[in-house]
């Protein structure tokens, strides 16, 4: 079964978006400058050109810097040069505002902080770091009198309190945005796990194709050391026998395991059965675990069910990595524990969805009354039975059998009495043909056996009748049998049913509880027996 294809993990919000904020902010952060200089007279230490003209420019290196139709790459590269103005005009504009006791600073630090949570936090750290430069130059530039002092007050402290702050806010509001966004990213990366897990599932028509799909994913995305899931199907309410199928991962794949036991009270997997929520055990003390997982230590085990079908228990061999085991971390991951029980979840709902299945098809195959196939399951199986012989040039045979007289046993003993027969001769075909053999009930009180691979099947037909006549049902109770065989008495299932029905005619007529073999077309004699 192929398995769904990744995704490529993209960011949380779109990069054009990005793209939109980040320019929005820069503009922004370009005209406050100049509303500083227009609001706070006392500030200005600079002319009105010298402010609005260098803003100007620099709004318009935003706004091409910022163009959305460049591939991505080079409007990344594009926006750098655009930020390493921004840093240069940021300079220019604190020398002419009063310098680092003007509104610019804080002004920087708006600048700084927006773009480590819009672009990103390492953006924001290396902006931060062209600013730091700047501010050192234009203060160095001030001192050595390149340019003329514009804040005579301030001196080196208030240059490394201003960049002592900003570093520690940058640092801070970037490992918090890491930290925010990795585990944004990681519920992403869950949800779409069990996406792509939901459908793998849907693809599945058994059982077990589930199980070893939620036992790869514990192995491969939960980080078991092993994984393994039970279709539990008997719970005996937590406790007692239970027989399960097992699916348990291997190095190079899945290994299938039927397990059938007593559970006793108390151990991993009965309590995981009796509970709602995750346990976390030992698996030692547990038989079936012992046996499914041989030498595993400490497990997680997380169960779900639907009413009326399997439970799924995922068993999880210390999950979370070996990085998680080294560091002897005591309990597990609640991401991993919550993914988990989601996928189980799902499975059983899968499970469920296809013993469903499995049952609604056996019982539209199913003869009610005696359990042995209906006549449409009959058709299928013998015009397939017909071809696979032909096929591979091996033979076949065709019985058909009807209850002698078997109106005077419902007229005798009533309808109930006559139903019982029926449901006792149904028992026998159920249980005592070869195998590979399929029986069917053909029509009231008639049943047809098909038997592949076998030459002339009078053998296994007289054994029917003396099973028959040693049934315990009220008054006696016999069949006649009528045997047609591929090739000798028709090459296709009408013919060799034909045939049968003709056979059975003649045991009838020559006195009934007997098998008849069809002419065979070489015009040998039919074999009477009783
Ligand atoms: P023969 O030996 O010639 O086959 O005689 P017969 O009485 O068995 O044959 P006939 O065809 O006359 O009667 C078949 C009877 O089988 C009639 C019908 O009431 C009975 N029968 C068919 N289906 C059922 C069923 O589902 N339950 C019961 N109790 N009787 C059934
Ligand atoms: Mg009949
Ligand atoms: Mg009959």
């Amino acid at each position: 079964m192929s398995r769904s294809p990744r995704t490529r993990p993209t960011s949380l919000v779109s990069f054009s978006e990005r793209m939109a904020w980040v320019l929005l902010v820069r503009l922004l952060v370009i005209a406050m400058p100049v509303g500083a200089y227009w609001l706070l007279p006392s500030e200005r230490t600079a002319t009105w050109a010298e402010v609005v003209q260098p803003a100007a420019a620099t709004a318009l290196v935003a706004a091409a810097t910022s163009w959305k139709r460049l591939p991505r790459r080079a409007s990344i590269t594009v926006l750098g040069f655009g930020l390493l103005v921004d840093g240069v005009y940021l300079g220019w504009v604190l020398h002419c505002l009063h310098g680092l006791l003007g509104p610019v600073p804080r002004i920087a630090v708006v600048y700084v902080l927006a773009l480590t949570l819009l672009a990103s936090f390492r953006t924001g750290v290396k902006v931060t770091l062209w600013h730091s430069i700047v501010l050192v130059l234009v203060f160095e530039f001030e001192q050595v009198g390149i340019l003329p002092d514009t804040s005579p007050a301030a001196g080196p402290g208030h240059l490394r309190w201003h960049l002592l702050s900003l570093w520690v806010l940058v640092v801070t509001v970037a490992a918090f945005a890491a930290a925010n966004e990795r585990e944004l990213r990681r519920r992403r990366y869950d949800s779409d796990l069990l996406r792509r897990f939901g459908l793998d599932a849907e693809r599945c028509t058994t059982g077990t194709e589930v199980g070893s799909l939620l036992a790869v994913l514990g192995r491969d995305e939960l980080l078991a050391r092993r994984a393994a899931v039970l279709l539990v199907h008997e719970d005996g309410a937590g406790h007692g026998t239970v027989r399960a199928t097992c699916v348990v991962t291997e190095p190079d794949g899945v290994r299938e395991v039927r397990w059938s036991g007593w559970l006793p009270a108390g151990g991993a997997l009965a309590d995981a059965l009796a509970s709602r929520v995750p346990v976390l055990r030992s698996a030692h003390d547990d038989p079936a675990l012992a046996d499914v997982l041989p030498g595993a230590g400490r497990v997680v085990l997380v169960r779900a069910t639907v009413p009326g079908s399997s439970t799924v228990v995922l068993v999880l061999e210390e999950p979370g990595g070996r990085h998680l085991r080294r560091l002897g971390a005591g309990g597990v991951p609640q991401r991993l524990v919550t993914t988990a029980e989601q996928a189980t979840v799902q499975a059983a709902s899968t499970v469920a969805r296809t013993e469903l299945v499995d049952r609604l098809r056996t019982a539209a195959a199913t003869d009610g009354l005696t359990g042995v196939g209906n006549r449409r399951a009959l058709d299928q199986a013998l015009a397939a039975a017909v071809d696979d012989a032909r096929n591979a040039g091996r033979n076949l045979s065709v019985l058909l059998l009807d209850l002698d007289h078997f109106k005077r046993l419902n007229d005798t003993h009533g309808h109930e009495a006559g139903d019982d027969a029926l449901r006792a001769v149904g028992a026998v075909l159920r249980t005592e043909l070869p195998a590979g053999a399929f029986a069917a009930r053909y029509g009231g009180e008639e049943f047809c056996v098909v038997l592949p691979g076998v030459v002339d099947g009078a053998a296994t037909a007289e054994a029917l009748c003396r099973r028959v006549r040693d049934l315990d049902v009220p008054g006696p109770l016999t069949v006649s049998v009528g045997v047609a065989s591929l090739p000798g008495d028709g090459v296709s299932a009408r013919e060799l049913l034909h045939a049968a029905d003709t056979a059975l005619y003649d045991a009838k007529r020559a006195g009934r509880d007997r098998v008849v073999a069809a002419r065979h077309r070489d015009g040998s004699e039919s074999r009477v027996g009783s």
